[in-house]
């Protein structure tokens, strides 16, 4: 894999674009800058101001694909001239009460239903968290039992979710339900495999996700494997390294018991190639999404599929990063014919803020990545100046 080619990672950047992607990775690399600004946002969203227009042609620009899905198609459309397809994502996360839950299902509903039939949009996903309340998730995954009241909101959020696999299903279009806190996934997990015995009987349509930062999740991703194949269902498994490890370790520490994160980031790298091992060798019973924007991982992905002698579209196996970041990887493996699937979000600047901050702040903590995009994005910008001469 050549993931040097920043003439084809940059295709669909015009010189503009570039120089704002060149900038705007310079100002988020800024770890004061950004710690400042997110305070900043935070207050201001507390107090209602309007601080929109702050993100509408920086980060969101960047990061986000449009205001809606009809306002997003074009550029779905122009990711897939370059055989890169999309997953959208209506990405607020503010709704808390019942009427905004239910909000929620109407857009992952109707993300669902604009994506079939598009066969650039073959996924959708959803978080469980934005079709219920956190503190159920929590009382559940800590087997504290459920009063009556709270009973009945747990199978309302039960239902919801059912309705996202069953529509998925229904609609030939894939769905993930996402990982999230260590203290609430168990929740999550008991329902992601429930939802995969009964939906992906004959195909995985229903794909949970696995944080391979958490200490126990290998021998987990075995374990629901060894289920799948003895009771005859299919898994599909979005595999991720984990989003959360500061607030994990914080609360482990505050609660004195121990952190469930790998303890170094070697370890974790070493659980993520061990699953990788894992679900190449079953992938007819476990499908295989890889959410990284790791080059070693996606390259040792790509090995092990050689070893295998699958071919490099192997119909159960795709490689997905975030739009606004990565495309030296996304574009390089689909010029090479691997299956490759952007996670485009979208939504109205002012809902979809948190989600911008934390890839502000991702960009800002992830070591390696940063200074590895902006080296790519000079280099383009060089070599488009020594070509226009
Ligand atoms: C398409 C897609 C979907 C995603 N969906 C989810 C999701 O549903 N849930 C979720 O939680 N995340 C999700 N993520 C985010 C993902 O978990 C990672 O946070 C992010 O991709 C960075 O990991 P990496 O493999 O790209 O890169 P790398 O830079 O190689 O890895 C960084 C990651 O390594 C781990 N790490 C870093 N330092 C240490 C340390 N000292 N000890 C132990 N581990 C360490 C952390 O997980 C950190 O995020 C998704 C990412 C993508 C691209």
């Amino acid at each position: 894999m050549n993931f040097e080619n920043t003439e084809h990672a940059y295709k669909l950047k015009s010189n503009r674009e570039l120089f704002r992607a060149l900038y705007l990775f310079k100002l988020i690399s800024n770890q004061r800058l950004v710690a400042f600004l997110t305070k900043f946002a935070i207050l201001a969203i507390k107090f209602k101001l309007p601080i929109s227009f702050l993100f509408k042609y920086t980060v969101f620009k960047q990061f986000c694909s449009g205001i809606s899905e009809k306002d997003s198609i074009d550029e779905v459309d122009r990711l897939a001239s370059y055989n890169v397809k999309s997953y959208m994502h209506y990405a607020s996360e503010s709704q808390k009460s019942e009427v905004g839950m239910d909000e929620s299902l109407t857009k992952i509903l109707d993300t669902l239903k604009f994506s079939s039939g598009k066969s650039a949009l073959q996924f959708t996903v959803f978080k469980a968290t934005s079709l219920g309340p956190i503190d159920l998730f929590e009382k559940v995954s800590a087997g504290i039992g459920l009063n009556y009241e709270e009973k009945n909101i747990w199978r309302r959020v039960l239902k919801r979710i059912e309705v996202c696999c069953k529509t998925a299903r229904s609609l030939n279009v894939k769905i993930f339900i996402d990982a999230e806190e260590s203290w609430i996934q168990s929740a999550i997990d008991d329902i992601a495999e429930s939802m995969m015995a009964k939906f992906n009987t004959n195909k995985a349509y229903v794909f949970t996700t696995i944080q391979m930062y958490r200490i126990d999740r290998l021998a987990y991703l075995k374990k629901i494997i060894d289920k799948a194949e003895e009771k005859k269902f299919l898994i599909g498994v979005k595999l991720v390294r984990g989003a959360y490890m500061e607030k994990e370790n914080i609360r482990a520490k505050n609660l004195g018991i121990s952190s469930p994160i790998c303890k170094n980031k070697k370890a974790t790298d070493l659980n993520f190639d061990k699953a990788l091992e894992h679900i190449i060798d079953k992938v007819h019973i476990c499908n295989l999404f890889i959410g990284s924007h790791n080059e070693e991982s996606i390259i040792k992905a790509t090995k092990l599929m050689n070893k295998y002698k699958y071919k490099n579209n192997h119909p159960f196996i795709w490689f997905s990063q975030l739009y606004g970041m990565a495309d030296h990887i996304s574009f390089n493996l689909a010029l090479e014919g691997y299956q490759v699937v952007k996670y485009v979000p979208f939504g109205p600047v002012k809902e979809v803020i948190p989600y911008l901050i934390r890839r502000a702040e991702e960009n800002t903590s992830v070591s390696g990545q940063t200074p590895r995009e902006l080296n790519l994005i000079k280099k383009e910008i060089r070599r488009r100046k020594i070509n226009s001469v």
